[in-house]
């Protein structure tokens, strides 16, 4: 919230938005007074129905329980490819950007659903139907969509687990969500390097009795062991099957996923969401958050193994009927101007990513960005981090160059779809603020004792009423989503995030509850010192913990990474002191400033600040679960820094 950081107002272009300011008002009233009229005109407008619903909405968070669009009947598939076929037959459903900048592939409407069929037959000729378990392990190929969009029209239920992950955490999943088959590829390919997914495959599978089916999607060719009778190959299997298939007519709280949480502070939850309410508000929040227009091409670089990849690379978008672009590789190979270069190569619109991301291309340099056009885009979207408000002018100016609304994205894995974040037409913008709340969407900030804060003020974040994609259940375990998001404070949903509302209404969020500093009885938000830090242009990213301090109670540890080619000494430590006091005050003054060549991030792009506190507080026997790591070397080289 700081003041060098002036709102901006909507940029020029956006008077025909989907949204405009009045609109968002209107609409968003009507969603919380009128739910059931304004998601039933929704329901209608937004999917394709076999059946229409019974009630549109009932819920009881005291229990945790919601309901959408009861005993209405839907199919996923169908309504993602099958009903666009009139009009968009030939047009472009995927564009699939290879790892090489040399390898591209577009996949039009009807080559889609022709694929999805085949496969769908062809998992329906191993025995898999209504209801099963699938798990993917697999690169980012079209294959990956295909196969998401083959369980949904079979109603198998996918669970996909990043391919970056171990055989140990895939095993966790493959076990934990009792998966009769697996779909895979012989390897991956990510800035040049090969993974070995189905090698991978195998040591899981060793543990694995209730898979019997393992599909082999071909995609470097490497030799791989083949176990006769279990593994087959993709192409061999889905070449002799039809390009129709019968779809499976779903309920709307039908199982449509589940999918395991990013594991920043724990061990992952295997989040499930259903058919209907997912698929609405994927939709509606992909058409309105990103202003989709007709033709364009947007591009969101998640991977599918997290859920902004599930919600918005491939249901969003193609229930929608756009272009998505899905991408293979990483933003720094062959060199960290390759986002550009793939924005002027595929004319994108619409460019969503992460802070990480941002963050790093901005520790480049802006000669990356600089050589190339990007006067194809029109919006850019953030998720999965507070935006410190510097990287947001960064992108906002350098990547946008003041043309291109921002859209921070606020939600969860939990969530489905988006919760918190402007709309590109209807919400001024305030860099760092998720801003305001997405239709049906009531957000209330808690005091500890549970009391809802009037106004503008600080508090955890909860949300007080059931939206379409919410959780429905953790997967196997319903008592711990109970425990995990409805015991805490009886009738709300709890976030486990911390918030501001400003005098506007507008939200920022300011880090995770378990993160929150108190300093002399003050309580901070680790996002809040970290932007001061990186504030400094000599400085590309920050991380802030607590630790005990004999009296201020917990003081501030910041771990800080310069930008590339910095020299880091004792006067620019001094210098980030300084920016921290003039930013927020003396209270914020960092007691100790550890530089630290990389940070301990999950594998989607997240700081781990628990495994930071316990580095800082020199708990080094207790660090828990790192499986979820990017890079477990990072925590070896802070731990030798710390105490050198
Ligand atoms: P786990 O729940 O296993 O600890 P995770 O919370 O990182 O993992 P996700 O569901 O992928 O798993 O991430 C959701 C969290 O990411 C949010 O609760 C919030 O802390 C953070 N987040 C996402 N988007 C934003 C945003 N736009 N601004 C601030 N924080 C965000
Ligand atoms: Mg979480």
């Amino acid at each position: 919230m700081s003041h060098h950081f002036p709102t901006h107002p909507i940029p020029d272009g956006f008077a025909d938005a989907h949204i405009k300011p009045a609109d968002y008002e209107a609409m968003y009233e009507r969603s919380i007074t009128d739910r059931d009229g304004f998601f039933a005109d929704m329901a209608t407008e937004f999917l394709t129905w076999d059946k229409p619903w019974d009630a549109v909405c009932s819920f009881d968070f005291v229990k945790g329980e919601a309901s959408w669009f009861a005993g209405g009947k839907l199919n996923v598939s169908v309504n993602c490819i099958d009903r666009h076929l009139p009009e968009r037959a030939e047009q472009t459903a995927i564009i699939w950007e290879g790892d090489d900048p040399k390898d591209s592939r577009a996949i039009s409407y009807t080559e889609l659903k022709d694929e999805v069929c085949r496969l769908a037959n062809a998992l329906r000729a191993r025995g898999v139907g209504k209801g099963d378990r699938v798990c993917l392990y697999m690169p980012m190929v079209p294959e990956a969509a295909i196969a998401m969009l083959a369980c949904t029209r079979i109603g198998a239920v996918h669970t996909i687990v990043f391919g970056g992950f171990s055989p140990e955490a895939l095993k966790d999943r493959i076990q934990s969500a009792e998966c009769t088959a697996v779909i895979t590829s012989d390897e991956g390919l990510r800035g040049g390097k090969a993974v070995p997914l189905k090698a991978n495959v195998d040591k899981s599978l060793t543990d694995c009795p209730s898979v019997t089916t393992c599909i082999v999607v071909r995609r470097t060719d490497a030799e791989v062991n083949m176990l006769d009778g279990r593994d087959v190959y993709y192409d061999e299997i889905t070449a002799t099957q039809s390009t129709d298939c019968e779809p499976e007519s779903m309920d709307s709280e039908d199982p449509l996923f589940i999918l395991y949480t990013s594991g920043s502070t724990g061990k992952p939850k295997g989040v499930l969401h259903t058919t209907a309410g997912y698929l609405l508000q994927a939709s509606m929040s992909f058409k309105y958050v990103f202003d989709y227009r007709e033709g364009e091409v947007y591009w969101c670089t998640a991977d599918v193994g997290w859920v902004t990849g599930h919600s918005y690379i491939v249901y969003g978008p193609l229930a929608v009927g756009a272009t998505t672009l899905m991408f293979e590789g990483v933003p720094t190979y062959p060199d960290a101007g390759r986002c550009w270069d793939v924005v002027d190569k595929h004319q994108v619109s619409t460019f969503y990513t992460a802070p990480t991301a941002i963050r790093a291309l901005q520790g480049k340099g802006d000669s990356f960005v600089t050589r190339s056009s990007r006067s194809s885009l029109r919006i850019l979207g953030t998720v999965g981090e507070p935006i410190n408000p510097e990287a947001w002018e960064w992108y906002f100016h350098t990547v946008g160059e003041g043309r291109c609304p921002i859209v921070d994205t606020w939600w969860q894995t939990e969530t489905g779809a988006h919760m918190i974040t402007p709309l590109p037409g209807a919400t001024n913008m305030k860099p760092g603020a998720a801003s305001m709340p997405f239709f049906g969407v009531e957000p209330v900030l808690l005091a500890e004792d549970g009391s809802e804060i009037e106004g503008a003020g600080a508090g955890y974040l909860a949300i007080k009423s059931s939206w379409p994609s919410q959780i429905r259940s953790v997967y196997g375990d319903h008592q711990r989503m109970v425990d995990t998001y409805f015991s805490n404070y009886p009738g709300y949903y709890f976030t486990g995030d911390g918030a501001t509302r400003d005098e506007d209404g507008y939200y920022w969020i300011t880090g995770r509850v378990d993160d929150v500093l108190n300093v002399s009885g003050h309580r901070m938000g680790t996002a809040e010192v970290e932007s001061a830090v990186v504030l400094h242009d000599s400085i590309a990213e920050a991380a802030v913990v607590g630790f005990p301090h004999d009296i201020k109670g917990q003081g501030i540890y910041c771990y800080v990474t310069p930008m590339e080619g910095v020299e880091p000494n004792d006067a620019l430590k001094a210098e980030l002191v300084q920016l921290c006091v003039e930013e927020i005050g003396p209270i914020a003054k960092p007691d100790v400033i550890q530089w630290a060549p990389g940070l301990p991030k999950t594998r989607s792009g997240k700081i781990m600040r628990r495994l930071l506190r316990k580095i800082a507080e020199n708990e080094l026997d207790s660090l828990g679960d790192t499986s979820t790591l990017a890079d477990p070397g990072v925590v070896d080289e802070l731990i030798s820094n710390r105490n050198a």
